[in-house]
């Protein structure tokens, strides 16, 4: 299929197909109807937008984010595809000029919103040009048992009814298979071929600390990693959000609160800020990020906990989806755990629904505590098996220590029987170790004989281990009142005598986090200033035409350049995302940049 692979270069700029996306292309370009599963950041768009080149007629693709049609559009406009969308964003002359191009036979692309289709004049209009292909993008849309279910989408069961030979594409991210079936009849494609590719992003290195002193650990993760990068913070509480990127301006980052509680119009045009503008930092809720498909951002922070692994798989999956290197972080402490526990137990009311959150929030937890690979245990978690360790996440590079506890646990939960199940983790650690307090010594705990019986551990470390036997289910959370610590019965096989139980060694943060290493692509090497330099002239571009710097280029084009530096535009087509059409627009100007830089160097 060379005709493919032309068209992959000289428009899309990039030199190979990624994995299964060229068996999706070939299977649409000869006219069968696929469900294409892919991860985020996999590639899904080209498997319709190349065969869409390919096919006689214009492609019709179904979206369901607005926001995301505009980008969308710009980008393949970019690229020298005609491109256009119609959604309610536009004025009736708009629609009619579109709708006119479109009957001519003028478009390549036509993204449609699905509630386009309430319209009838929308089929009559799709009918007067024959149509290449259609695209169902987030086709888990149309599920009502999945999440974010859109009724619109089950409308799209008319483009089977109506064009039967047309093939059709459904595409998402997420769709376990309950879902997967859903969708299959209710697009009308029941034989559709499958391409499942998984869940895993090789390009994330997942990392988790013990939350110790968390505004210092963000500084030193930010500051050790990630200057001059863009990156979204979470965190539970929309305070939070704006103590932490207050703090994180006086430290000089270029960061913004985003959360449901400010103005529609400060969130729309912070958000816009971190799509328009370089190295901006989102602090935000999980109020923010929906429909964000910047393909730029290099890491994604958490500074509480999420409630689910589906929520976390989901937040970390909007980092790197450029496929470059990516860093998801979190750290999280025994607070975390009691405050979800609290939530949860104060928020759901029917029992079913309760313990399924309860089993979510453990799994979660035991993702936290995990001291084997967490890649296995995140693509578990979505029925995929991955055989060996990754070897790109914190445990994999450095693997965790464990050492014997069975005596410090028991000194622990006496400590817990002792002073009545009624305190928290820091009055038990203070008391083990001994510490001089009024509060211990108004309830008179200083003269219990376990009173300073722990000086081995420091109380920190007293603390992970209280975290542990709580993740553990040995000891329980007081929800109802002040998060006091209670025995579980299954601890008695331990003060008994009768069980040894080993725990994990706290990684005490190490000078800086380990630098996340390449998988997906070669490593480059380049100077930092020329790389700024090039940056600076790409977003001068991109607020020329009002579109955001990665629809010029993505970081990974400007990289090359800066490593390879082309001398000549023909040296500039083997930049990864420069094609004909952004070879014509910008080649000269970027290959201005790197001359000058060489000659700055060479006077310098
Ligand atoms: P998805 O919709 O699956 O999340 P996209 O279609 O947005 O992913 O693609 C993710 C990124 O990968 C985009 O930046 C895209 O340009 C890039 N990409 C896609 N296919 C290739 C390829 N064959 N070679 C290099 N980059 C690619
Ligand atoms: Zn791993």
């Amino acid at each position: 299929m060379k005709q493919a692979l032309d068209i992959l270069t000289q428009t899309f700029g990039f030199s190979e197909f990624r994995k299964s996306q060229q068996e999706v292309i070939d299977h649409l370009v000869n006219g069968e109807d696929a469900l294409v599963l892919m991860p985020t950041g996999g590639g899904k768009s080209l498997c319709y937008q190349l065969p869409a080149l390919l096919r006689t007629g214009t492609a019709i693709v179904i979206s369901p984010l607005i926001a995301l049609m505009q980008d969308q559009v710009n980008a393949a406009v970019q690229l020298g595809i005609r491109a256009a969308f119609l959604n309610s964003t536009l004025s009736s002359l708009e629609k009619y000029e579109i709708s006119q191009i479109y009957q001519r036979g003028g478009l390549d692309l036509l993204y449609l919103a699905p509630e386009r289709l309430q319209h009838p004049e929308t089929l009559v209009l799709l009918e007067t040009t024959r149509i290449s292909l259609v695209a169902v993008d987030e086709a888990h849309c149309v599920s009502q048992w999945g999440h974010n279910f859109r009724p619109d989408y089950l409308q799209l069961s008319v483009f089977k009814e109506t064009f039967p030979s047309v093939p059709l594409v459904a595409l998402t991210a997420t769709a376990d298979e309950i879902t997967r079936s859903e969708i299959l009849t209710r697009l009308g494609i029941e034989s559709a071929k499958v391409f499942i590719q998984g869940f895993d992003r090789p390009n994330i290195f997942y990392e988790v600390q013990p939350k110790n002193n968390p505004r210092r650990q963000l500084l030193k993760f930010l500051k050790s990693n990630h200057i001059n990068q863009s990156g979204i913070v979470y965190c539970l509480s929309r305070k939070k959000t704006e103590a932490t990127a207050n703090r994180l301006v006086t430290q000089g980052f270029n960061a913004l609160p985003y959360h449901a509680g400010m103005s529609s119009e400060t969130r729309q045009e912070n958000q816009n800020r971190f799509l328009q503008e370089d190295a901006v930092i989102m602090v935000a809720t999980i109020a923010f990020g929906m429909g964000i498909d910047k393909p730029d951002v290099r890491f994604v922070a958490h500074l509480d906990l999420p409630k689910s692994i589906e929520s976390y798989y989901q937040e970390t999956g909007r980092a790197g989806r450029d496929g470059e290197p990516a860093h998801a972080w979190m750290v999280y402490g025994l607070q975390d755990v009691i405050l979800l526990k609290q939530m949860m137990e104060n928020g759901a009311t029917e029992d079913k629904h309760r313990r399924l959150e309860r089993h979510k929030l453990d799994t979660m937890l035991a993702f936290c505590e995990v001291s084997g690979c967490r890649r296995q245990i995140l693509l578990g978690y979505f029925g995929e098996q991955l055989q060996e360790p990754c070897g790109h996440c914190d445990n994999c590079k450095t693997p965790v220590d464990t050492w014997r506890a069975t005596e410090q646990v028991r000194k622990a939960l006496s400590a817990i029987f002792r002073t009545g199940q009624r305190f928290g983790a820091n009055y038990i650690s203070d008391v083990l170790v001994g510490k001089e307090d009024e509060r211990i010594q108004r309830f008179g705990h200083d003269r219990l004989n376990l009173f300073g019986i722990g000086p081995e551990l420091n109380d920190r470390e007293w603390k992970s281990l209280l975290r542990q036997l709580v993740v553990r289910g040995l000891i329980t959370v007081d929800v109802s009142g002040y998060g006091g610590l209670l025995l579980h019965p299954s601890c008695r096989q331990i003060l008994k005598g009768g069980e040894e139980i080993d725990l994990n060694r706290d990684l005490i943060e190490t000078a800086s986090t380990p630098k996340p290493i390449k998988r997906s692509t070669e490593e480059l090497d380049y100077e930092a200033t020329l790389f700024e330099s090039l940056r600076d002239l790409r977003t001068m571009l991109a607020k020329a035409q009002g579109v955001p710097p990665y629809v010029i280029f993505h970081d990974r084009a400007l990289q090359e350049m800066a490593a390879y530096r082309p001398a000549s535009l023909d040296g500039m087509r083997s930049i990864t995302g420069i094609g004909e059409m952004k070879l014509e627009r910008y080649g000269q100007l970027f290959l201005d940049t790197l001359t000058s830089y060489e000659a700055d160097q060479g006077s310098g």
